[in-house]
């Protein structure tokens, strides 16, 4: 262990004995919220944030079923330098009257939530008044995934990520970075010109490889996809090389440029993030947009269970030497939720839930993983299609009626994003593992055109306001997520 190490333990250790005494009458957990881009996280949050306000139809949420939460309240965030989620914006621009989806998570964000609640009485004697502080936490799941560089040198990562560059799906993608890469020397003289189009080219990929078409899950460097407060920065500018299976980086060559900028990555920018953020969670939601993956197809839903078992490994407790020197993670309850479930009729988010957990199972497999208390979830945070049937010839087909969103296509209509249309979503398999080998689902309901397998994106569902109250946001099974990540600590 280093002096570094070192002093990141007692701060540590400082800050948790601090929110120790803070937290002996008041309780407070902090609740993490993460997941790749267009997951689903701000709209998650926002909904969340909404049902424990304004209140939502939640029966499988027990405290609140049974009445015993009084009211919550937004107060103000323990953390001045963190930005504080926008909660209201987000919530005018899903029920305003150009209703549309909010802008999603480009950083870390904070919102506090004050529950007031009655303790369960188990002897029929009277409820006493009691108050849980919730302190949720939205960050881009792209950061999680920079765990990984923690345990692997330059060049470690470099072969790395350049093997995995030659999979199937990737290697068109990875096409023209690679060939670039190729004719490089990495004993050349450093060059800042160079170090900045490789890098370019390297984002590219990257960003290809999030496309729903492909849909895969992503790898590290996070921030060179989601910078956050680091957008445009110089310590962004590097990329992978082709290297010598032995030897030292010449001094003042590209080699030696890109490890030192790698390292730096790592000490500035990944470690303050695992030992001043993540380190203090204790609960986390994973949000996974399963059913863009199972679209895409076999070696996307690969790829996503391999993010699974890295993210996993975060979560392990103090195994790895390297990861426990700098922080312990303390969360004792994980929850991976298979988002927008609303995209299919209710008789597949049995399925879907299934397909999650199998992928999660293989995934905890993997990691080793020892820690929290894992759960699945097949979750629409906000409930954007209402099921019918329809007769095509003799048979009744389930369906999902919504308004599909402006421009967007299918079977060469475009909609105008008023229209209400019903979608036949297709059944996943009931067998996990035969709906991880195929793919393409939701297909049918996608433009034939340029083969873009896209389903189709509805508006937010336009709500009818009863009296002065605030509108109640449809959801499916937001209650059952947060009966296990809170549910415990308002019995
Ligand atoms: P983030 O990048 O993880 O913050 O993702 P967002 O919360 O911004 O969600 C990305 C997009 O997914 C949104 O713009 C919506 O189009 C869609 N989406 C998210 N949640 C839901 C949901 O519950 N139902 C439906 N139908 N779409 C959703």
């Amino acid at each position: 262990m280093n002096f570094n190490s070192l002093l990141d333990e007692a701060r540590i250790a400082a800050r948790s004995l601090a929110e120790a005494a803070s937290g002996a009458f008041d309780p407070t957990i902090r609740l993490g919220v993460t997941g790749l881009s267009r997951a689903g996280k701000t709209v998650f949050l926002t909904a969340l944030v909404q049902a424990l306000v304004n209140g939502a139809r939640m029966p499988a949420f027990r405290a609140y079923a049974q009445g015993r939460v009084v009211g919550a309240r937004l107060s103000p965030q323990p953390d001045d330098a963190i930005p504080r989620f926008e909660v209201e914006a987000h919530m005018r621009a899903l029920t305003g009257p150009d209703r549309h989806w909010p802008e999603g998570t480009r950083r870390i964000s904070e919102l506090r939530v004050v529950i007031n609640f009655e303790a369960a009485s188990f002897f029929g004697g009277s409820r006493s008044p009691r108050r849980l502080t919730l302190d949720i936490v939205d960050y881009p799941g792209e950061w999680l995934l920079d765990l990984a560089l923690l345990g692997q040198d330059f060049r470690q990562w470099s072969q790395r990520t350049i093997e995995t560059s030659e999979g199937a799906t990737r290697a068109p993608i990875a096409a023209e970075w690679r060939r670039r890469l190729e004719n490089l020397d990495p004993s050349a003289p450093e060059s800042e010109d160079t170090a900045r189009e490789l890098s370019a080219l390297f984002t590219g990929y990257l960003r290809a490889g999030r496309d729903d078409r492909v849909a895969l899950s992503t790898l590290p460097p996070g921030r060179f996809l989601m910078p956050g407060e680091m957008e445009g920065s110089p310590a962004l500018t590097f990329a992978p090389l082709s290297l010598p299976a032995e030897g030292e980086a010449p001094s003042g060559s590209l080699w030696a440029m890109m490890e030192r900028r790698y390292e730096a990555y790592r000490s500035h920018v990944v470690k303050p993030f695992f030992r001043d953020h993540f380190s203090r969670l204790d609960r986390q939601v994973v949000l996974v947009d399963a059913l863009a993956a199972l679209n895409a197809g076999p070696e996307a839903v690969a790829d996503l269970e391999n993010a699974l078992t890295d993210v996993l490994s975060a979560f392990r407790h103090g195994r790895n030497s390297w990861m426990s020197s700098l922080f312990r993670p303390k969360v004792d309850r994980l929850l991976f939720a298979a988002t927008k479930a609303d995209h299919l009729h209710h008789t597949s988010h049995d399925r879907l839930e299934a397909i999650l957990r199998r992928l999660v199972a293989k995934a905890v497999e993997r990691a080793e993983f020892g820690g929290a208390a894992v759960d699945v979830v097949a979750l629409a945070a906000v409930r954007a299609t209402r099921e019918a049937s329809a007769r095509a010839g003799k048979e009744e087909l389930p369906v999902i009626v919504g308004v599909p969103e402006k421009g967007e296509r299918s079977n060469g209509q475009v909609f105008d994003g008023e229209e209400e249309i019903a979608v036949f979503p297709g059944d996943l398999p009931e067998d996990p593992e035969v709906a991880l080998r195929a793919g393409g689902y939701l297909g049918r309901a996608a433009s034939e055109e340029g083969g873009d397998l896209r389903f189709v994106k509805f508006r937010p569902p336009l709500l009818v306001k009863s009296g002065e109250k605030p509108p109640q946001l449809p959801h499916i099974r937001l209650d059952r997520t947060l009966e296990f990540l809170i549910g415990d600590a308002l019995a």
